[in-house]
């Protein structure tokens, strides 16, 4: 055996495909041959040393722990994404209810109600002290009532759209979640 051909039966050793019969013709060159020893001696060494610190090989169940990290990653992502988008509807939602509770209040309320009427009165008292033209301030006034019976209707309005608004969206949003629920349970 020349030490070319003792190099390759190393490698199939080292492969574990090296038969008894030449396992022992390997080691009787690496016996005489001081070079080719030296070589042997050396990787079983390096082997030795890797196969302890295990870096060789990954351990048997590498894969399905990377896999089991990729999807406990992909869960926590999907779960955040969920909780988002119902924070968001929640702020949307409580957005729409208080404006609603905003505007409903403004449109109640007596001292708002007081302060419109004092304001006619006034009005009134000004036409009479000041001398004013009667059809303009009958037009005047009657704009102002007009924008003040608007804006009191508006406001009324409103609430009533933006309660129904509020509804249909707290009512939506209810079944876009029950119908998660079953894919969910579907798929899971
Ligand atoms: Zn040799």
């Amino acid at each position: 055996m020349n030490c070319e051909e003792a190099r390759n039966l190393m490698m199939k050793h080292f492969d574990g495909e090296l038969s008894d019969i030449e396992f022992t013709r390997l080691c009787r060159h690496t016996e005489m041959c001081e070079k080719c020893g030296a070589e042997f001696g050396a990787l079983k060494e390096i082997l030795g040393l890797m196969e302890e610190s295990g870096t060789i090989d990954p351990p048997e169940n590498f894969e399905e722990s990377v896999m089991k990290k990729i999807h406990q990653w992909e869960a926590l992502v999907k779960k955040r994404r969920e909780m988002l988008v119902t924070i968001l509807y929640s702020v949307f939602a409580v957005g729409i209810v208080l404006m609603s509770l905003l505007i409903s209040y403004v449109s109640q309320n007596e001292t708002l109600r007081a302060l419109m009427d004092n304001m006619q009165a006034l009005s009134g008292a000004v036409r009479s002290v000041i001398n004013f033209s009667a059809k303009w301030y009958v037009f005047m006034s009657g704009i102002a009532h007009a924008l003040i019976q608007t804006f009191i209707t508006f406001a009324k309005t409103s609430f009533s759209v933006f309660a129904l608004v509020t509804g249909i969206l707290l009512l939506s949003y209810g079944l876009i979640s029950r119908q998660n629920g079953k894919k969910e349970e579907g798929v899971g």
